[in-house]
């Protein structure tokens, strides 16, 4: 299990793999909607170097804005 680098919870879950298994894995975190791909450098992936003034408490979630939900795909 992967920490948030975020918010440092340990909900993160696998979003997607690499069409070539093997090559790089996507994470997100279900508390704070961070999502990351392990081949990212250590400041992002890392919760010990990802930059302080962008970590986010969990139990202020409900302060930040609402996410826009994503549009609908054309056909
Ligand atoms: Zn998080």
């Amino acid at each position: 299990m992967h920490t948030c680098p975020r918010c440092d919870s340990n909900e993160t879950q696998i979003l997607c793999e690499s069409p070539v298994k093997g090559c790089w894995v996507m994470y997100a975190c279900p508390v704070c909607t961070f999502t990351w791909r392990s081949t990212e450098p250590e400041t992002i992936t890392n919760p010990e170097m990802y930059n302080p003034r962008f970590k986010v408490n969990p139990s202020e979630m409900g302060k930040y804005q609402i996410h826009p939900a994503i549009a609908q795909r054309r056909s």
